[in-house]
């Protein structure tokens, strides 16, 4: 089932010519910025060598750093009085970075979403509860316009007023949730407390989850709070990308935990080595590096998200008939989050794993908090919490963490076990590692 069967069963051949016609559109439009030709003169190249066969893959890397240099409309294409919208990463360090939509870019963008909802399962006529952020963040609105484009009827609450939601989950009888999964969980528990039973009286068949990564274990225990049938699935995209509109999970991907790179005729994604940026192979874990085709406004050419994914063993020819729109594993952590601890690396998605996975613990409140000396981490310490209903003692369930976590790691690794509501909780991206002085 695809909403643009034309450009969705595309085999790789076709796709990588659409993407070569456009690369080369796109070079001509850099190269009337003198920003862009500074750019690409970095690495002794012009705009215009995008139009090559291999333009792409020696093309300068971008990350924020590029940006913040250009403060405060960095590499903007077009008059920033032709800028309708502007959007802004989170700024979790430092100012935010802005990103300018044309009005074209924001027809483009409730067209990419809708592709990506559609593949994921939504369809026109339901009634969607819309619960990502709005203002300068981009999930809230970008979703919103594509559940209009799609023909759905959107109920856009935005995250919060959970008492609120719960009912109308309920009374309004919604049948999709677009939300972040932390949310949902603080959802199922807010409906438990108001003597509300999901998986009874609530209809809703399919969230849509993003801003985040979860681990399926995580998934998993949330698709068992809800009606029979329901499922959780995962979705991805960054402001940087053009909004929420890299991965869609069609019914054989989500079967295999990953989802399709559902708009590779508009944004192309490379997944690149970290540190050799040589690109990663079926199965291998690789950044996500992505270049927009369409975008007027603020385009990027391989910029750096820092998020780490695995391609699938299988990119291509998936069962649901797209064939050149690859699939790849769900975020399993960002490039500066990865830990090098006494000479091993852990990714907080494999604490995430056995945290998910052992009985007792409260999903959504775990940290890594690390002690630092001189810029490396020399020791941490996994903080989780006991759920309030759990018979065991604490200091039990910390045994039992940190025994999974030694024979999953080859580490051994020190777990503080802390009473229900203490540690910190998140509505969008979590902040998993901390530096240990917070703790
Ligand atoms: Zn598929």
């Amino acid at each position: 089932m695809m909403l643009h069967p034309e450009i969705e069963s595309l085999d790789r051949d076709g796709m990588r010519a659409l993407q070569a016609r456009k690369l080369a559109a796109l070079g001509e439009r850099l190269a009337a910025s003198p920003d862009w030709c500074e750019h690409f003169a970095k690495a002794g190249m012009h705009p215009r060598d995008l139009a090559a066969a291999d333009g792409l893959a020696h093309a300068p890397t971008m990350e924020k750093a590029d940006l913040r240099a250009r403060y405060p409309f960095p590499m903007l294409t077009v008059e920033a009085s032709k800028v309708v919208r502007f959007f802004a990463t989170s700024g979790t360090t430092g100012l935010p970075v802005l990103f300018g939509f044309t009005r074209n870019d924001l027809r483009q963008l409730s067209i990419q979403v809708a592709r990506q909802l559609y593949c994921s399962g939504v369809r026109p006529g339901d009634r969607v509860y819309q619960g990502f952020g709005y203002g300068l963040w981009i999930g809230g609105p970008a979703h919103e316009l594509a559940l209009q484009e799609l023909g759905t009827t959107c109920f856009p609450v935005g995250p919060g007023r959970s008492e609120l939601v719960v009912q109308w989950v309920r009374e309004l009888a919604w049948d999709v949730a677009a939300v972040s999964p932390l949310f949902l969980a603080n959802l199922l528990r807010v409906a438990r407390e108001h003597g509300i039973d999901p998986r009874k009286d609530w209809k809703v068949r399919m969230a849509i989850i993003g801003g985040q990564a979860v681990s399926r274990a995580f998934r998993d225990e949330l698709e068992a709070g809800m009606p029979a049938g329901f499922t959780a699935r995962n979705s991805y995209g960054t402001t940087e990308s053009g909004g929420p509109n890299l991965g869609a999970a069609c019914p054989y991907a989500h079967r295999r935990d990953e989802m399709h790179l559902i708009n590779e005729d508009a944004v192309i994604t490379e997944l690149l080595d970290p540190q050799s940026l040589k690109p990663a192979g079926p199965g291998e874990v690789g950044e996500v590096v992505v270049t927009t085709l369409d975008k007027e406004a603020s385009p990027v050419v391989r910029w750096r998200t820092h998020d780490l994914v695995r391609m699938a063993e299988k990119p291509y020819d998936c069962e649901c008939g797209r064939r050149g729109m690859p699939t790849i594993g769900r975020i399993i952590g960002r490039s500066d989050d990865v830990l090098k601890v006494r000479g091993v690396l852990v990714f907080p998605s494999q604490i995430e794993d056995v945290v998910a996975g052992t009985p007792g613990t409260v999903k959504d409140a775990w940290q890594i908090y690390v002690d630092t000396v001189d810029g490396s981490p020399k020791s941490m310490t996994v903080a989780i919490e006991c759920d309030a209903g759990h018979a065991a003692r604490s200091s039990d369930l910390a045994g039992i963490v940190a025994r999974s976590l030694s024979s999953r790691l080859g580490l051994k690794v020190p777990v503080e076990c802390h009473p229900y509501g203490t540690l910190p909780r998140y509505e969008a991206k979590a902040r998993r590692v901390l530096p240990k002085e917070q703790s």
